[in-house]
């Protein structure tokens, strides 16, 4: 069936996630508004796009207030990386929390149905495992993972106050680790760091000893996750964890990606960062039962498509 032509707006829509998400919604017909700070991002994500009569990419920062006429908003807008976001912590929060505002005050006054990229890091480092919805977490306040966690966890306080005070359309996703093509290859996330490192013959720096666990899932999964349950009935709210709970240490993860590139590299152990989550898998039996939605992509096979991404980046520079 054919879907009704959207104005669609996608902040951050230039990083690694929101330039897939722009893609896919374009893809599917959809008029897109991709909106960028360039701060984590970059235009070369959406280069492809440019030329498409249905897409507009407008340099903006959300702290400040956006006046557009819309549908639909994804906000992704926020360093996702501990390295990125860590550098200017105020700033981080800022877009979060002043971000968050904009947004929820723009899609008011419009009245669309708004989507916000929450985080499995509102769970902190916990002590339920999987995590399901339900836990509240445990987050350091004061820490240098605050700003984002902390800020994360704000913005879903404003969405679901924006919710009960306004009768707002709001939808907000946990994602958990995801990784794939068009990932910054100096952005210090996990996968991108080991890709890079192994392509290279460099040695691979695990932090810590290697024994924390993640869950990785691959980019494609997530993106059908955030359209379907953007899609979901209107009443439905989340939070709603998407992820892989395919759950691995970084340890293994090293030892998988050596091995799919043949990689010469030695390990490096380095200390751990401060609060650094010693386990993290999450819980998808609610994204199953309310938006049918599993992830279908393996850790090999999601691998390999993100190596072969990083082997040509790396030819080219
Ligand atoms: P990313 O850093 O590649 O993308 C974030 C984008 O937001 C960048 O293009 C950046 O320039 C832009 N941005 C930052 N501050 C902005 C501001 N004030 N105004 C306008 N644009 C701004 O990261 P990503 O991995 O694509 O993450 C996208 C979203 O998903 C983020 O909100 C992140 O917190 C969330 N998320 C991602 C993951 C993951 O594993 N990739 C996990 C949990 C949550
Ligand atoms: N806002 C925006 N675009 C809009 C409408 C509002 O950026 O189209 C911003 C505006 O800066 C405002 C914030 O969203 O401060 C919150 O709006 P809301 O209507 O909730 O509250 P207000 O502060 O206007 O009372
Ligand atoms: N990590 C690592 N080496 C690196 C980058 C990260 O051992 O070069 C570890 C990091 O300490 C954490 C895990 O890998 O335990 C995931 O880190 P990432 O920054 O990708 O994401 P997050 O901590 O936000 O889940």
């Amino acid at each position: 069936m054919k879907r009704q032509r959207k104005r669609i707006l996608i902040t951050g829509g230039a990083g690694f996630l929101g330039s897939h998400l722009c893609e896919r919604l374009l893809g599917e017909g959809h008029e897109i508004l991709c909106v960028d700070n360039f701060y984590t991002g970059a235009k070369e994500n959406v280069l492809g796009l440019l030329d498409h009569p249905h897409f507009e990419l407008l340099r903006h920062d959300i702290t400040f207030p956006l006046y557009v006429e819309v549908d639909e908003i994804y906000n992704l807008a926020c360093p996702a990386s501990p390295v990125h976001y860590q550098f200017d912590p105020v700033q981080t929060t800022k877009t979060s929390v002043h971000g968050a505002i904009n947004m929820l005050g723009l899609a008011k006054r419009v009245r669309a149905t708004i989507l916000q990229a929450s985080t499995s890091e509102v769970y902190g480092d916990p002590e339920v495992h999987p995590q399901t919805e339900a836990y509240w977490g445990r987050v350091n306040p004061i820490g240098p993972r605050a700003c984002y966690d902390e800020g994360k966890r704000c913005a879903e306080t404003l969405f679901f106050d924006y919710h009960g005070q306004h009768g707002l359309g709001i939808k907000v996703a946990r994602i958990f680790n995801t990784y794939g093509p068009r990932m910054h290859p100096n952005d210090g996330r996990v996968v991108s760091n080991f890709i890079v490192q192994a392509l290279s013959n460099a040695p691979i720096t695990i932090y810590g000893d290697g024994s924390q666990t993640r869950s990785f899932c691959y980019v494609d999964d997530l993106i059908d996750g955030l359209v379907q349950l953007m899609a979901s009935e209107a009443g439905f709210t989340g939070p709603l964890n998407l992820g892989n709970p395919n759950e691995i240490t970084i340890g293994a993860l090293a030892e998988q990606i050596v091995t799919m590139t043949g990689a010469r590299s030695s390990i490096d152990y380095q200390p751990a960062p401060r609060d650094d989550p010693t386990q993290r898998c999450p819980d998808i039996s609610l994204a199953a039962e309310r938006i049918d939605w599993a992830p279908g992509i393996g850790l090999e096979e999601g691998l390999k498509h993100t190596i072969a991404y990083f082997e040509k980046l790396l030819l080219n520079q």
